[in-house]
């Protein structure tokens, strides 16, 4: 067994069962000794309650905790009381966002960015909060071109972003070469990549067309085939993954962000083939 920085993300769920349920799965993934546990922030209609009460628990119960905050619609006041409730919770992590609004909303608010809102916490709270960014090896799906996206990674990280976890991808090229171009930028940021276990075939379909992830052929292919028998899609997916870690462990990355989808099955068991 070896030590590889590893952090874990979780989103709020929406009932007391939930709740208690993902306590259950913490208490599991903390085994792995993640560095620290974040919690989406408005993603799926969840509510800034959900949010800060998730981050609170994982405190309370001694792993550091980061909350995601995202500005899209949103005023200074509000991040401003956002951020007096999270410095008074002793949370020093944040993962700043810009947020994805409900189509047919215009964009308007005090933020049209990221860089923004990095910009906001960095000159109203200095540096009490580790700020990490998200970045898109295969490009954000609004972005005008690739070098565009790099530009707006550069502008966050010249706003005060400390790190950066990628959006997930199946393609470490991507990521490889994502790095690289920053590095010729000049932006030396460790850069973590966000990695998405394969539960579920049409949940994975249906997320990564709205986030602009892409599934190769091949994955898509293999999937499609298993139709619905969930073990064999289980059992693949944890191939595919645990061969992703093991390309980006071997070619540098400084740590891996587990998107745990609130369920510890997939991530305990990629670290345990990873020998983590
Ligand atoms: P930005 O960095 O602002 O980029 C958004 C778009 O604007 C990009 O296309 C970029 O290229 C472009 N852009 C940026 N600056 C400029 C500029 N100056 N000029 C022109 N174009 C520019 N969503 C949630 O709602 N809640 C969460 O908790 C959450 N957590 C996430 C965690 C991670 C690790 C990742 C990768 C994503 C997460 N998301 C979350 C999704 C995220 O909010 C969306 O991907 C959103 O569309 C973009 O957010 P951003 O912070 O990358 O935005």
């Amino acid at each position: 067994m070896t030590t590889f920085p590893l952090s874990i993300e979780f989103f709020p769920p929406k009932t007391p069962e939930g709740m208690e349920k993902l306590r259950l799965v913490r208490q599991q993934l903390y085994a792995l000794k993640p560095e620290f546990c974040s919690v989406t922030f408005g993603a799926g209609g969840s509510t800034q309650e959900g949010t800060f009460s998730t981050v609170r628990d994982i405190q309370a119960e001694g792993m550091p905790a980061a909350s995601h905050l995202s500005c899209i619609g949103a005023t200074q006041e509000t991040v401003r009381a956002q951020l007096a409730i999270l410095k008074a919770m002793g949370i020093k992590r944040l993962v700043a966002l810009r947020g994805d609004l409900p189509s047919g909303y215009g964009m308007g608010g005090a933020f049209q960015y990221a860089s923004d809102l990095v910009a906001f916490i960095r000159a109203e709270t200095g540096d009490d909060f580790h700020i990490e960014v998200a970045v898109y090896p295969e490009a954000h799906p609004q972005a005008r071109s690739p070098a565009s996206d790099l530009k707006a990674y550069a502008a966050k990280a010249e706003a005060g972003a400390n790190a950066a976890i990628t959006q997930y991808f199946y393609n470490a090229d991507a990521y490889f070469r994502f790095v690289e171009e920053a590095d010729a930028l000049g932006i030396t940021l460790p850069v973590v990549p966000g990695i998405m276990p394969i539960i579920s075939s049409m949940q994975l379909m249906r997320f990564s067309d709205a986030c602009g992830a892409e599934i190769p052929r091949w994955i898509r292919l293999r999937l499609q085939s298993f139709g619905d028998d969930s073990a064999s899609i289980k059992a693949f997916g944890l191939d595919v993954v645990t061969a992703l870690c093991e390309q980006l462990r071997a070619g540098g990355a400084p740590g891996l962000h587990f998107y745990s989808m609130n369920q510890s099955g997939p991530t305990l068991e990629i670290c345990k083939r990873l020998g983590i």
